[in-house]
């Protein structure tokens, strides 16, 4: 489609919205703009359009101004509490110092579409540095800031540093293959929780499939974009076209998610009781080395690593380690110092207080790279004993990984 054929014709220039559902009422909560051109036969997804660098930016604003004053005026009709979210290229934003953009918004505010119900989508391309003064000012308006597209990781993560935006949009189409890159899930997880900490919302698009939403779910996403929803369209859809659909999913959701947490606390009982007993009959021993060959024995096909430290981290016993030739003591780590692992204080306190063990999340070894849990156990008044679980064990109780 040629550049000159879409500018010559802009009456063909349409809106399409495809609808975001949300966690919290399984219902419509919003619409993401999308610029279309209707063909004689067909409709044209305009997004080539706009990437397309070699199209001066004067027409690739005026297709844009378009599609959002076609979109404003439908969405005139809509209830008083749904968003419309807003593409913006920070480039093509700059043009101006955004004032178009803003003095549009402006004027559908009058008529009746407040502009804290707008979300203005940015990339994080080339992040320069004014963009960041222009979005602050639009949020003085009540406009609210999304950043789309998530290319390069660690840029993202300054962006949402820097920028504390409402809400991350995170693409699912590396899900899209059985086998994702595996790192995925840990950054995911990582955004999930700097999200958190900043208050920003996640909202996952290119949900295609159910297991993306049941993921979406589960690392925390409040919102949902995708064809196994709905896709974009020409008309608004009843926002609660799919609410009975939604709740019997996320039913299942809950329920699956309720039995593995359930099987975890299972596995975590019986290893408590299964240590008093090793212990009870262990009782006497003069080094902590011996009682770790005990406990050793006992934990042959489960542990790949057990040592023993003070409630201040310091390791009070040698490492023992499981080679392929049997247990191997590594004395070189008495003395080094944990505290300053994740969770580990907070852990300490919890034993001490409960007088119970604890089965760590699951995370990946840092020096095997293996993925493994931690199940930590108070030893005595003082002294806590760490038993590295090996991955056949997890394996085999599949819920633990
Ligand atoms: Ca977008």
């Amino acid at each position: 489609m040629d550049a000159l054929d879409i500018m010559s014709d802009l009456d063909h220039v349409i809106p399409y919205f495809q609808p975001i559902f949300s966690a919290d009422e399984h219902r419509i909560i919003g619409y993401e703009i999308l610029g279309r051109y209707q063909d004689s036969e067909k409709v044209i997804s305009l997004g080539p359009f706009f990437r397309d660098r070699s199209i001066p930016d004067e027409f690739r604003i005026e297709v844009d101004n378009v599609v959002l004053k076609k979109a404003m005026e439908k969405a005139l009709t809509l209830d008083n509490d749904v968003l419309l979210f807003i593409n913006r290229s920070e480039e093509l934003l700059m043009n101006d110092s955004g004032e178009d953009l803003l003095q549009l918004l402006l004027k559908y505010q009058e008529k009746g579409i407040s502009l804290n119900r707008i979300v203005l989508e940015i990339s994080n391309e080339d992040p320069h540095h004014q963009i960041d003064h222009l979005l602050n000012y639009y949020r003085t308006f009540g406009i609210k800031i999304a950043i789309d597209k998530m290319k390069n990781t660690s840029s993202l993560l300054d962006r949402i540093g820097d920028l504390k935006p409402d809400i991350v949009k995170v693409d699912l189409v590396p899900l899209r293959s059985m086998n994702p890159p595996q790192a995925f899930h840990e950054i995911l997880y990582s955004l999930s929780l700097l999200a958190r900490k900043i208050g920003a919302a996640l909202l996952f698009k290119n949900i295609e499939m159910v297991y993306q939403l049941q993921f979406a779910w589960k690392n925390g996403g409040r919102y949902y974009q995708g064809y196994y929803l709905e896709g974009p369209s020409g008309q608004f859809v009843p926002r609660d076209s799919l609410k009975n659909k939604l709740k019997t999913e996320f039913h299942e959701f809950i329920i699956y998610e309720k039995r593995k947490l359930e099987a975890i606390v299972t596995i975590t009982d019986e290893f408590q009781s299964r240590l008093q007993v090793i212990l009870n009959k262990t009782r006497k021993y003069n080094e902590y080395e011996d009682l770790l060959g005990a406990l050793a024995k006992d934990l042959e096909g489960i542990a790949f690593r057990i040592y023993i430290c003070d409630e201040d981290g310091f390791q009070k016993s040698p490492n023992l380690i499981k080679m392929e030739k049997g247990w191997d003591i590594q004395p070189e780590y008495i003395q080094k110092n944990w505290s300053w692992r994740p969770y580990f204080l907070e852990n300490i306190v919890k034993m001490r207080k409960e007088k119970k063990g604890i089965l760590s999340d699951l995370y990946h070894d840092i020096e095997t790279g293996d993925a493994t849990r931690t199940f930590s156990f108070p030893l005595n008044g003082y002294d806590y004993l760490f038993i590295d679980l090996s991955y056949d064990f997890l394996y085999k109780h599949n819920q633990l990984l």
